[in-house]
């Protein structure tokens, strides 16, 4: 079984104007799309042709490795994005948020922070740690939380292609304006 490139939930230029058309096209058509295409490619033959993203991403190493991961962060991302934002996080969600960073505006600063000073490519990610607590971590390139057995609530794509188009150089511009097309109902629902 082939995998498949997930469709947007929203149109192509819903995000506008934080993410404009011309990069969600790019970014979901093909470079999505490419990491799609890479993983069927190189599944072929291999000991995981027949198993699921997630066992890929737990086990295969290099170009498999890397090519199934961006499959899945991607998926995730564009999962964690809508233009019908509530714009801030509320109930059990918020009260997990406000017990970890202290406030949710306190937590916005940080992951910012985090996801601005990623060297290079990567991803910023709010993650459910072991003890229940959130935590923000950074990954490089293509890794991912999954990895390492952690539960991600909400991910950032700074990866360049994610933002050069309309923000050039400016990752801190990008990451202020994906604050207003978080999807809070989505990071909510992977809490629970
Ligand atoms: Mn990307």
């Amino acid at each position: 079984m082939a995998f498949i490139l997930p469709e947007l939930s929203f149109a192509t230029g819903a995000l506008e104007p934080y993410i404009d058309e011309q990069t969600v096209l790019i970014h979901h058509g093909k470079h999505h799309k490419g990491y799609v295409d890479n993983v069927n490619k190189l599944v072929e033959g291999t000991e995981f042709q027949n198993a699921s993203l997630e066992e890929i991403i737990k086990k295969a190493e290099g170009g498999l490795f890397n090519n199934s991961a961006q499959v899945w962060n991607h998926t995730f991302y564009w999962q964690s994005l809508t233009p019908k934002s509530a714009g801030k996080p509320s109930g059990e969600l918020l009260k997990a948020i406000e017990h970890s960073f202290g406030s949710f505006e306190n937590f916005k600063e940080e992951f910012s922070k985090k996801a601005v000073s990623t060297f290079g490519s990567g991803w910023a990610w709010l993650i459910k740690g072991q003890d229940g607590k959130l935590e923000i971590m950074s990954t490089s390139n293509a890794d991912t939380p999954i990895r390492r057995g952690k539960l991600p609530l909400l991910t950032c794509d700074v990866w360049e292609h994610a933002y050069y188009l309309k923000y050039q150089n400016r990752r801190a511009e990008y990451v202020s304006a994906w604050w207003n097309i978080v999807d809070w109902d989505a990071v909510a629902t992977r809490l629970k």
